[in-house]
């Protein structure tokens, strides 16, 4: 396994991680099992919080999504074979809960917007049961919406209240959600549900991603400042294995 500034990251590309979260939604589980789709910025978060790194650590399964996190497997001397995004994973999975009959929670973003994503991801796959859809700006009415989604039964929810709050919110009430996995997705249902445009594939291939989002949202350029400091930290544990290994 690899680790980023000591945070794990599993070496899986989409289908290894495909089949992982399949296999844990073929099986009753104890309690919900939990995805992390971890970036620079959460990578840079759980290495400053303890609670968060051990989040991550318990984690069934925590994939790389990020153009810096690949460059930073790269630097590690373990590169990693693709990226696998919050959005992809998504979208694959609702493709898979089609064909198996898995029942989907939608969970985050603005009023509205989980019911208009999952209008989008019930036309695009034919047959894709979800069960319930709710708003991530619930703080007053927590036990009701938890409640709400045992009653619903999902199989899989997916939580996009924001890294890291929706990673710990997972983890708090993991024992009571009543489904079998939740992943946290950021701000996938803002995008599903069309309000913000992902980069388009150019910008993508071109590794641009993360400026299109600045671009398309100045407000977040704070978040930005983490990277450059990622990137010495991470320039530094490499040097340091290096030297470890001569
Ligand atoms: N959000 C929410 N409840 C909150 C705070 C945030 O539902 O209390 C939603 C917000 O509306 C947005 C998502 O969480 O849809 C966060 O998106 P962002 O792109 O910032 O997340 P990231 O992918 O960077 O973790």
């Amino acid at each position: 396994m690899l680790r980023v500034l000591g945070i794990r990251v599993d070496e899986y590309d989409m289908q290894q991680s495909l089949d992982k979260i399949g296999a844990l939604l073929s099986c009753a589980q104890p309690y919900t099992q939990q995805v992390v789709t971890i970036n620079p910025e959460g990578v840079w978060l759980a290495h400053a919080d303890n609670q968060l790194a051990q989040i991550v650590e318990q984690a069934a399964v925590v994939t790389a999504d990020g153009n810096g996190i690949l460059w930073a497997a790269r630097k590690l001397g373990r590169p990693l074979k693709e990226r696998v995004a919050g959005i992809e994973l998504m979208e694959k999975l609702c493709q898979r809960a089609a064909d198996k009959g898995w029942r989907i929670y939608l969970l985050g973003a603005k009023p509205g917007f989980a019911a208009q994503a999952a209008q989008v991801l019930e036309t695009t796959y034919a047959g894709l049961n979800i069960v319930g859809t709710e708003n991530g700006y619930f703080r007053e009415r927590e036990a009701d919406v938890i409640s709400a989604i045992r009653l619903a039964k999902p199989d899989l929810l997916f939580v996009a209240l924001g890294m890291p709050f929706q990673e710990q919110w997972i983890y708090t009430h993991r024992k009571e959600l009543g489904c079998k996995v939740a992943i946290g997705v950021g701000g996938s249902l803002d995008v599903l549900s069309g309000h913000v445009k992902r980069a388009p594939q150019l910008w993508q291939k071109l590794k641009l991603e993360w400026l299109w989002r600045l671009l398309s949202d100045l407000k977040r350029w704070r978040r930005y400042l983490v990277i450059p400091r990622f990137m010495h930290a991470v320039k530094k544990e490499a040097q340091y294995l290096q030297k470890e290994k001569a």
